[in-house]
């Protein structure tokens, strides 16, 4: 995906937050608290390299293909424009599934991830219908190019799979309790 395609579609968050007010007013910006690791698009690195308020860092997977992360240091909580992408819609994580007809459905959840630091997880109707919309806007933009559909797709089945071994973790008897 070019930049300008990337910087359009994530643009779209600029001026939106979950709530009707900004949230991070009501939080005291939880999820900017401290250093913080957030994943990157694709691509999105770029925009983050020359910046001295983020470090850029990568992993192979056990795929053997790349994982982008950003470090940050509270560095831009109160200015949406910079964001990470993934900072932009937090909460929310788009699930994406392709029907039969090749045509892509968005099904947004909240990111397993910020459950215990995000106030909205136990009001998660206040997260208002714009906030979604343009959420849905902006996945959708970036999912017309192939490798950004991919990312999506892998990265959404890796919260998945995390979330499943959570529940399964909190449901059993966990045996380090007895030592
Ligand atoms: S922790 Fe939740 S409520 Fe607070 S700023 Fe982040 S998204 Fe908004
Ligand atoms: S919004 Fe900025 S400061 Fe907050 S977690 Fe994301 S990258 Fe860090």
């Amino acid at each position: 995906m070019t930049m300008e395609k990337l910087r359009r579609a994530t643009k779209i968050l600029d001026a939106v937050t979950p709530l009707r007010i900004d949230c991070g007013r009501l939080c005291h910006a939880a999820c900017c608290k401290g250093e913080g690791e957030i994943w990157l698009l694709p691509g999105e690195e770029k925009l983050y390299a020359n910046n001295p308020g983020f470090t850029v860092k990568s992993y192979e997977t056990e795929q053997g293909t790349n994982s982008i992360h950003v470090i940050c240091k509270e560095n831009c909580w109160f200015n949406r424009e910079i964001r990470p992408f993934f900072c932009k819609i937090f909460p929310l994580y788009p699930l994406i599934m392709v029907d039969e007809y090749e045509r892509i459905r968005i099904r947004l959840v909240l990111d397993p991830r910020g459950g215990s630091l995000c106030p909205l997880f136990s009001r998660p109707e206040k997260i208002t219908r714009t906030f979604q919309k343009k959420v849905r806007l902006a996945v959708r933009l970036l999912c017309r190019d192939p490798e950004m559909l991919t990312f999506f797709r892998e990265s959404g089945d890796f919260l998945l799979a995390m979330e499943e071994l959570k529940q399964q973790l909190i449901s059993t008897e966990a045996p380090w309790e007895s030592l």
